[in-house]
């Protein structure tokens, strides 16, 4: 069996939805058990509804149930066959009709609860696993729509629950294997239940998360994660397109990636596949041919230091100088005690021995840190910064890494450097402004050779 997730743009569309009966079609004698996001942005459509109905603006929520329901059915007709329309329409208006009770619940109550937020947002993904199910039946295949709220089991922690394990593994191994040897077994993502059958959500983008539980719980030998982009690349290509792909990573090196920006994949989500070690793929569903990224326990043996260049931006850089701090103890605590008092967290941190230099990425409170830091240093900040981080395992084996960047990055003031405790990343701040030209040199500097053997070359998949 083969975990395969689509998100939400894969099932955007009519034409998107017969991209994904396709793919999963031709690996059907894998046992593909489909996991489905809500359809385009049908979920931030449903926590809109809910913010109108509190509001108490009945003909606003009305016509934007209207128009969801107009948008599903529109792209659901095309991919369904001819004899199920009806039944089509009445689910639909079912779950219109539940939907638009729910809002006139709300509109009453004029209060959102984090459990009503939950049940509103669970209509998407109720109906796109429903839309999808249809639609690989359309395209010939035997499929069975299994719903999850009855198999991934949480505590009630709504808007981001936590799920039971042994519960839903145990579910899971009960019910998905029997269906999976004949049929495509359909999932929505995101969406679970208590035990006592209220619905939850795993938190947002939590599709991902589904999927990595879903695969934990079956065994499966691989789980892919289908996006619309082809992997993992060597350069955000917000900031340097043309990176190349990068065909293999280990785990540690995907959570690295992920913490200092990637979007790809939520370091978190794929903890339970990673446990149980199944490996993940992340895949294009515009372009399924293309091998994508395979995310292992292991890394492959790479003659690269590096695998691939985050950045995080913007990042504010935070000074703080004392010569009190010279021979004196407790003058870190102080300083960490002042961003701990307003509740942000502290990114990357690098001390001398009378200063130290952190950066934060929320800055609602810095009038009141710098305030704070004042009492008892000399404090400043600079925004607009950014955050540049190469990670590779071998970083950690290979000496004279610094050197390399020190070189590259020639006539670019970096601001402060860290080696990660983890010891395959190396993080280092430059200015905002200077980024560009940053990783431009890094990628020019680490990957003018590539190892074919972890790497495509950008003009290979592209010529
Ligand atoms: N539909 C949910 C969201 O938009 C979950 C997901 O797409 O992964 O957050
Ligand atoms: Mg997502």
């Amino acid at each position: 069996m083969i975990v395969m997730k689509f998100g939400g743009t894969s099932v955007e569309s009519a034409a998107a939805i017969e991209r994904v009966a396709r793919i999963v079609h031709a690996r059907q004698e894998r046992r593909p058990v489909v996991v489905v996001s809500a359809m385009g942005k049908t979920t931030n459509r449903l926590l809109a509804i809910a913010q109108t109905a509190i509001a108490g603006r009945r003909e606003d929520y009305l016509t934007q149930i209207h128009d969801l329901r107009d948008y599903h059915s529109r792209e659901a007709r095309p991919v369904v066959p001819l004899a199920q329309r009806a039944e089509l329409d009445r689910t639909l208006d079912e779950h219109f009709q539940e939907l638009t009770e729910l809002a006139k619940g709300l509109a009453i109550l004029g209060e959102l609860t984090p459990r009503s937020i939950d049940a509103i947002s669970s209509y998407g993904e109720r109906l796109s696993s429903y839309i999808v199910t249809l639609a690989f039946r359309h395209y010939g295949m035997s499929a069975q729509r299994l719903d999850a709220r009855a198999l991934i089991v949480t505590g009630a922690q709504h808007t981001h629950a936590i799920p039971d394990y042994p519960e839903t593994y145990a579910r899971l191994a009960a019910a998905v294997p029997p269906v999976a040897q004949h049929s495509v077994a359909v999932m929505g993502g995101f969406i679970a239940a208590t035990r006592d059958g209220v619905t939850t959500t795993l938190g947002r983008g939590g599709s991902d998360f589904t999927a990595s539980i879903v695969g934990a719980g079956i065994g499966a030998e691989e789980i892919q994660i289908w996006t619309d982009v082809d992997g993992m690349l060597t350069a955000d290509p917000t900031i340097l397109p043309g990176g190349h792909r990068v065909k293999t990573i280990s785990f540690a090196e995907a959570a690295e990636l992920a913490y200092f920006g990637a979007k790809v994949l939520h370091p978190a989500t794929v903890v339970p596949a990673m446990e149980k070690n199944i490996p993940v793929l992340i895949l294009n569903s515009r372009r399924p041919d293309v091998s994508g990224t395979r995310i292992t326990a292991a890394a492959v043996p790479c003659g690269n230091v590096v695998k691939s260049i985050a950045c995080k931006r913007p990042i504010t850089l935070v000074n703080i100088h004392s010569t009190r701090m010279l021979m004196a103890h407790g003058f870190l605590r102080q300083i960490f005690e002042v961003f701990e008092r307003f509740e942000t967290p502290v990114d990357m941190v690098a001390t001398s021995e009378v200063s130290v230099s952190l950066t934060i990425d929320n800055t609602r409170h810095v009038d009141s840190i710098l305030a704070g830091l004042r009492e008892f240093a000399e404090a400043d900040v600079e925004h607009d910064q950014a955050i540049v981080c190469l990670v590779g395992e071998n970083i950690r084996y290979t000496p004279g890494v610094a050197r390399r960047v020190f070189m590259a990055l020639d006539g670019i003031n970096i601001r402060m450097i860290s080696q990660g405790a983890s010891l395959l990343n190396l993080s280092f701040v430059v200015a905002g402004a200077d980024l560009r030209r940053t990783v431009e040199s890094l990628h020019g500097a680490f990957f003018a050779q590539l190892d074919p053997n972890v790497f495509e070359r950008y003009e290979a998949v592209h010529a």
